[in-house]
């Protein structure tokens, strides 16, 4: 690990400042509509003081927490996601002249405050499945590169939380430029930040701070694990095995007469990256404009094949995902797909919980009967 300092909590505005003095954007997650969105702050003031998530099934909602700590909070509603892959861009235009014109990307210098691991490391996954294969989404990367991330290890779950099962959380040990630790002891309330890579090295000489001692480090350390071991909910460890010898169990059509296919769990998920390209043209034919936008595998068209979808189902759409994100994800791309962050646990208008599908799946009988592999997809 690299050097570390001591802040005080005013510091996190010294921090702000010299970022956007070197040319940086600074993001963090702010409140709106009673929620938490990821996007341009100017001060330290602009983040959720005080403000923790009530999250459980079905439920986020911003309540005051016990304390007057800075970073309670847990997880705006989208993760880094939308930072590198946007809900919807232009890739290309023409005109009359036929000539196609690239759209460029834009990624100005952004340092996002705030990274919890497990979005970290869904950053990760993503740039497995954006940039580990022979061709290389090009946009993505562009924007990724133009990150600077600043975690911030968490020190209090959400009730939908279940990273410390996945490996992911709730400290980060990589990933990070600088990663920063809030200590609140009695009078006392201070950050130790430290340094992850040559950018953050750089940065953190130039903060104003004491270097951290050992007592603080032990602190944070001591922070995580008892926000590891408050973790409510945890994925089974046999989750891939459960799903692949879960084809055609009975419980898909019960997890069906629940879930509305509404598609938010995928649309929150930090690491679902499915798209679909559109084009559009004006109506006098002259323009041309073809747009990347997100999909996701609870839609009806998003297995339409010639003739039809492939999955007209509830059930074999819920299916397909949980059954990508847990198993096949780790012949695809050697991890898990899902990172723990808890986010379609509680944005799921019906409090749908993966975890305890998975459990429910490993309970019950494959033998007995369900979707035919035939009959649906
Ligand atoms: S599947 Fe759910 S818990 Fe896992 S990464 Fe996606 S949103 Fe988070
Ligand atoms: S599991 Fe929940 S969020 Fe996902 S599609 Fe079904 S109802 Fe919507």
């Amino acid at each position: 690990m690299g050097r570390a300092v001591v802040i005080p909590h005013q510091g996190l505005d010294d921090l702000i400042s010299l970022l956007k003095a070197q040319g940086y954007q600074v993001w963090g997650a702010r409140e709106t509509d009673g929620a938490l969105e990821l996007g341009p702050i100017a001060a330290a003031a602009d983040l959720p003081r005080g403000r923790i998530e009530a999250a459980e099934a079905g439920t986020v909602r911003l309540v005051d927490g016990p304390r007057d700590a800075v970073f309670d909070h847990t997880l705006p509603m989208q993760g880094l996601k939308r930072a590198v892959y946007p809900a919807q861009e232009r890739l290309y235009r023409t005109g009359p002249d036929l000539l196609t014109e690239a759209e460029p990307v834009e990624a100005p210098p952004t340092a996002v405050l705030g990274v919890r691991p497990c979005d970290l490391a869904a950053l990760d996954t993503l740039t497995a499945v954006f940039e580990g294969g022979p061709f290389v989404d090009t946009r993505v990367r562009q924007r990724r590169e133009a990150l600077l991330l600043i975690a911030v290890n968490c020190m209090r779950p959400a009730a939908t939380c279940f990273c410390a099962s996945m490996g992911t959380g709730p400290r980060a040990e990589g990933g990070f430029d600088l990663a920063i630790d809030e200590l609140i002891e009695a009078e006392r309330h201070v950050f130790v930040v430290t340094a992850g890579s040559a950018r953050g090295r750089e940065i953190l000489d130039q903060l104003p701070g004491e270097p951290a001692g050992e007592a603080d480090l032990q602190a944070a350390r001591a922070g995580s694990r008892a926000c590891a071991e408050a973790q409510q909910r945890r994925m089974a460890g046999d989750a891939e095995a459960v799903l692949k010898r879960s084809y055609d169990h009975p419980h898909w059509a019960a997890v069906a007469e629940r879930c509305l296919s509404c598609a938010n769990c995928t649309m929150v998920c930090p690491t679902c990256f499915c798209g679909t390209v559109e084009d559009r043209s004006s109506l006098d034919g002259a323009e041309a404009e073809r747009w990347r936008r997100w999909d996701s595998c609870f839609t009806l068209d998003f297995s339409y094949l010639h003739g039809g979808a492939v999955r007209n189902e509830t059930a074999s759409r819920y299916r397909q995902w949980i059954t990508h994100k847990l198993a096949h994800w780790h012949d695809q791309f050697g991890r898990s797909g899902c990172v723990g962050c808890g986010r379609c646990i509680g944005w799921c208008p019906v409090g749908i919980d993966i975890t305890a599908e998975v459990r429910a799946l490993a309970a019950g009988d494959p033998a007995a009967g369900g979707l035919r592999r035939t009959a649906d997809g």
